[in-house]
């Protein structure tokens, strides 16, 4: 049986179709070896799935803890590799909020800096650390405490650095974070149990 492979191209880096399946032919066996170029025939559509940047990635699996549909796992060498990207939800770009190192890229995303757009970078903020640590339940290496989505502040409270949970009393109901929270992690719930599909 065939081994099949996924190669990248930069498209903006070729000049012709030519040059193209020029570049592509390189990747094939030399001497008569196994593989072949050919064109597809089954139908395709726009398909929304993460992208990695592996010079922005450290690796930390935060994105692989966070996600509850099964799209990243770790390889022999402890990378994480989206090895399922079409079970990602369409619309959904959590995980590129939650990456510390703005490493994730959702090519079809309206935000151009979800979108990968050349100058910008994904700044994780306040709200989305928060989502990670609410939703995984995990200790805040930072500050050493667990976040609940019950924890409120208002946006001018001091937040811990790492996982934006409200630091000290100044706690209001109102509070603009809490309530993004909330509304995304309400749309991974219903995403989770099937709504949306
Ligand atoms: S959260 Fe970001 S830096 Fe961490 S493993 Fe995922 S892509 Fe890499
Ligand atoms: S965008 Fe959502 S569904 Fe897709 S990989 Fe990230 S957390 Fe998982």
């Amino acid at each position: 049986m065939g081994r099949e492979a996924t190669f990248c191209l930069d498209l903006g880096a070729l000049a012709s179709v030519d040059d193209a399946l020029e570049t592509l032919a390189g990747f094939l066996p030399q001497g008569g070896g196994e593989g072949e170029l050919r064109e597809l025939t089954e139908p395709t559509a726009e398909r929304w799935y993460p992208v990695l940047d592996c010079s922005r990635c450290t690796f930390c699996g935060h994105c692989l803890q966070f996600c509850l549909f099964g799209v990243y796992e770790r390889d022999e060498q402890g990378r994480v590799i989206p090895v399922k990207p079409d079970n990602c939800k369409p619309g959904c770009p959590a995980c590129s909020r939650v990456c510390p190192q703005g490493a994730i890229i959702f090519p079809l995303s309206d935000e151009p800096a979800i979108a990968g757009a050349p100058g910008t970078l994904m700044q994780p903020d306040a709200a989305a650390r928060r989502m990670y640590y609410v939703r995984t339940g995990l200790n805040c290496p930072v500050c050493g405490e667990v976040s609940e989505a019950g924890d409120l502040s208002s946006r001018d409270a001091p937040v811990c650095e790492e996982c934006g949970r409200p630091l000290g009393p100044g706690i209001a109901a109102d509070s603009p974070v809490h309530a993004e929270i909330d509304a995304l992690i309400d749309s991974l719930d219903r995403m989770a149990g099937g709504e949306g599909e």
